[in-house]
C-alpha cells in the first residue's frame, strides 16, 4: 500500500463535501447519502460492493477516489477478560497499535491518531522512535470499522489515548470525531468519546469551541511543574496552571466533567503530600483523577507504585473532595505497556 496522493480519499469526506463532488461529478446528490453508508455502517473496501451503484459509477468513483483502510497485521487475545491489542498496517508501511476493550457498559476501542509521537513523555513506549507520520480521519474511522468487523461485536466508545498526541494532528482527529458521530454514519454518541492529550493548551481552547459533547481527559501526572517536566517535555511548553485554566474554559463551554489521568511513578509523583497538591490544583473544578500504575518500559527505569502508594493517594484525594478510580488493568496475560507491541513489530522487521 502506497500513500495515493493523486485520489481524493472518500473516507475522509464530510457528506456535504461528498454531495459536492457528485455534483461536480454529474451525479445526483442522494447518491452520496447512499455512498456514504455504505462506507460507514457497511464497511466496504470497495466500490465493487456498493450494489446499489450503476457499475458505470462506480468506475467513475474508482478513477477519483480511493477508500482509506487500515490493513490488520496481527492480534492477541485475552484468555482472561477478551480484549483484543492489534497491530494494524497503514498507507506507507508502518504500524499503529489498537485495543479492544469489553467493559459491561459497553464495547470500547482505544485508538492511535498518530504513527509514533513527538511529546517525548518519559515513561511512553510510543514516543521511543519519533513521529512518523499524522493519520488521516480515515484511518482513524478503520482501527473502529475493522475492529467491529473482527469481533463481529458493536463499538459504542472510543478512547484516542493510543500511540500519539490527538491534539497534534487536531485537524483529522476533528474531521474523525464529525464523522463518527455522523447520523448518516457509524452515529456514535459524542458521550462515549474521550481524547486524552499531554496539554497543547491553545489546541485545548481550539477543542472547547466547538463545543462537543466529547470527554477532555488530561495527561497530568504531576502536581508541581518540576516534576512534570522531569517526565513530560510538553511542562516546559505550558505550565500545569494554564491546563488547569484551559480546562475550566472547557467546561465553561461544553459542561463536561475534566478527567486527569495521573500515572503513579514510585518515589518520584506518588506520595501523600503530592496527593494532596494535586486536590489543591483541581479545587473547584468538576473533575474526575484516573489514577494508573506506570506500566513499566524496559527502556527506562520508572518503577510502578506498589498497592499501598495507591491506595494511599486515592484515599488523600478523596479526602480532600476530589473524585478518584484506579485504573482497572485489561487483558493481563496480552498486556505490555502502550506502544509495546508496536515497538516490538517494528523490531522485528
Ligand atoms: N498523547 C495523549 C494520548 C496517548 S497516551 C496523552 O498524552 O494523553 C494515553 C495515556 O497513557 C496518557 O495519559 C499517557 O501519559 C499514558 N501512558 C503512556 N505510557 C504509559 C505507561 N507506560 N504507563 C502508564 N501510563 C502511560
Amino acid at each position: 500500500m502506497d500513500l495515493n496522493l493523486e485520489k481524493i480519499d472518500i473516507k475522509t469526506l464530510y457528506l456535504s463535501e461528498l454531495e459536492e463532488q457528485l455534483l461536480e461529478m454529474g451525479e445526483k446528490k442522494f447518491r452520496a447519502k447512499q455512498i456514504f453508508k455504505w462506507l460507514h455502517v457497511f464497511y466496504v473496501e470497495s466500490f465493487d460492493e456498493m450494489t446499489d451503484i450503476s457499475k458505470k459509477l462506480r468506475e467513475k468513483l474508482e478513477e477519483k477516489f480511493i477508500i482509506g483502510t487500515v490493513k490488520k497485521e496481527k492480534a492477541l487475545i485475552s484468555q482472561i477478560d477478551g480484549t483484543r491489542k492489534y497491530i494494524f498496517r497503514v498507507a506507507g508501511g508502518s504500524v499503529i497499535e489498537s485495543v479492544f476493550m469489553k467493559y459491561h457498559h459497553g464495547n470500547s476501542v482505544c485508538i492511535s491518531t498518530q504513527s509514533g509521537c513527538r511529546m517525548g513523555c518519559k515513561f511512553c513506549a510510543s514516543t521511543l522512535n519519533g513521529l512518523d507520520r499524522n493519520l488521516l480521519a480515515s484511518e482513524l474511522l478503520d482501527q473502529i470499522y475493522q475492529i467491529e468487523k473482527d469481533t463481529d461485536e458493536k463499538v459504542s466508545n472510543v478512547v484516542l489515548m493510543g500511540s500519539g498526541e490527538p491534539l497534534d494532528n487536531y485537524d483529522n482527529v476533528i474531521r474523525f470525531i464529525d464523522l463518527i458521530s455522523d447520523e448518516n454514519g457509524k452515529n456514535m454518541s459524542q458521550r462515549n468519546i474521550t481524547l486524552s492529550t499531554c496539554g497543547l493548551v491553545p489546541r485545548i481552547y481550539d477543542l472547547a469551541k466547538k463545543k462537543y459533547q466529547i470527554t477532555l481527559a488530561i495527561s497530568l501526572h504531576a502536581s508541581d511543574n518540576e516534576t512534570r517536566k522531569e517526565l513530560m517535555p510538553i511542562a516546559n511548553r505550558y505550565s500545569i496552571e494554564e491546563i488547569i485554566e484551559a480546562c475550566k474554559y472547557y467546561y465553561s463551554m461544553n459542561k463536561r466533567r475534566i478527567t486527569f489521568e495521573y500515572s503513579l511513578v514510585a518515589s518520584v509523583n506518588d506520595s501523600k503530600n503530592e496527593a494532596k497538591k494535586l486536590a489543591g490544583l483541581v479545587k473547584g473544578l468538576n473533575c474526575h483523577i484516573n489514577l494508573i500504575p506506570v506500566n513499566p518500559i524496559k527502556e527506562r527505569d520508572f518503577v510502578q507504585s506498589n498497592k499501598e502508594a495507591v491506595n494511599n493517594f486515592k484515599a488523600m484525594l478523596e479526602r480532600n473532595g476530589v473524585n478518584a478510580t484506579v485504573r482497572r488493568e485489561m487483558g493481563r496475560d496480552i498486556n505490555g505497556a502502550c506502544g509495546q507491541l508496536r515497538n516490538e513489530t517494528m523490531n522485528q522487521e
